[in-house]
C-alpha cells in the first residue's frame, strides 16, 4: 500500500500564549479530497502552513509521501502544489508570462512548459486569457490563473488555504468544480481549508476543527450521523458550537 500524501501526528504550534493547534492528527491518502472546515481562529491556516513547510512545528509530525521537511524538503516540494489565502500573481504580467515564470522555477521549460500550462489552462477553463494581462482579470479569474499554477508541477498534492476567499458564490462553486475535474483526471488529492460548509459537502473526508483541535472527523454523512444532524451545516453548527457561514 503506498504512503498517505500527508500525515500529521500530534501537531503543535503557538504564537507566544496562543496555542493555535494543540495536538492535530490528519492523514490523507492518495487521491482524497479532504476538507478542512473551521471558523476563523480554528488553527486551519496555521496548520496549512505547517504542512506546506513554511515554518516547523512545536510538536508532533509531519510526513509528506513518507517523507519528513528536515532533510527532503526539496523532495517534498517537487510533489506539492500550493494555493495561499493571499494573492500571489503578478498583476502586470500576463497569465502566460505568470505560468511561465513558475514552470521555470520547477525547472519546466519547452515544450514540456507548453504542454503543461495548457493542460492547466484547460482545466481550470481559462485558456482563451491566457495573452492578457492579470490585471484585467475578475478576481475569480485571477484565482483560476493562482490554481492553474499550482499545478503545473503536476502535484500529488494540493493545499489549498481558504482559495473561494472574496469570490462570489458562482465563481465558488466553480472552483469547487475545477477541483473535482483535476482530482477525477489526475488522481490528485486535494486538502481544502474552509470556514464555508457548501464548499466541502462533497469532499470524501472533512476535519472539523475548533479552537486549535480537531473536533471530529468523517465523510459528511458520518459527520450528520454524529451529530444526529439532518444536514452538514446543522452537524457543523452542533461540532463547533457557532454560526455556520454558508455564503
Ligand atoms: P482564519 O481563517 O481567520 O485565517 P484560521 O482557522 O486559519 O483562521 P489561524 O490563522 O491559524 O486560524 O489562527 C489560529 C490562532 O492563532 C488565532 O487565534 C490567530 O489569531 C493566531 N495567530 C495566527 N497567526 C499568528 C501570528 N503570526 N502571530 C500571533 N498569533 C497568530
Amino acid at each position: 500500500m503506498s504512503d498517505p500524501v500527508l500525515e500529521i501526528r500530534g501537531l503543535r504550534k503557538a504564537y507566544g500564549k496562543i496555542e493555535a493547534v494543540r495536538g492535530v492528527d490528519l492523514t490523507i491518502q492518495p487521491g482524497e479530497i479532504v476538507g478542512l472546515l473551521g471558523p476563523n481562529g480554528a488553527g486551519k491556516s496555521t496548520l496549512f502552513q505547517i504542512a506546506a513547510g513554511l515554518f516547523a512545528p512545536d510538536g508532533g509530525e509531519v510526513r509528506l509521501f513518507g517523507l519528513d521537511y528536515r532533510g527532503n524538503s526539496s523532495a517534498i516540494l517537487r510533489r506539492l502544489g500550493v494555493v495561499f489565502q493571499s494573492r500571489s500573481v503578478d498583476l502586470d504580467m500576463t497569465v502566460f508570462a505568470n505560468l511561465a515564470f513558475h514552470g521555470n522555477l520547477f525547472g519546466l521549460t519547452g515544450k514540456l512548459l507548453r504542454e503543461r500550462i495548457a493542460e492547466a489552462t484547460a482545466l481550470l477553463e481559462i485558456e482563451d486569457l491566457v495573452k492578457q494581462s492579470v490585471r484585467t482579470l475578475s478576481g475569480g479569474n485571477q484565482r483560476r490563473v493562482e490554481i492553474a499554477r499550482a499545478l503545473l508541477n503536476a502535484p500529488d498534492l494540493l493545499l489549498m488555504d481558504e482559495p473561494t476567499v472574496g469570490l462570489d458564490p458562482v465563481m465558488r462553486r466553480l472552483v469547487v468544480t475545477h477541483m473535482e475535474k483535476v482530482r477525477a483526471s489526475r488522481g490528485t488529492s486535494i486538502l481544502w481549508s474552509t470556514h464555508l460548509v457548501e464548499e466541502v459537502e462533497r469532499a470524501d473526508r472533512i476535519a472539523v476543527m475548533k479552537a486549535g483541535e480537531v473536533v471530529s472527523e468523517s465523510t459528511p454523512a458520518g459527520l450528520c450521523a454524529a451529530t444526529g444532524a439532518t444536514d452538514l451545516t446543522q452537524a457543523y453548527i452542533r461540532l463547533t458550537g457557532g454560526n455556520a457561514a454558508v455564503n
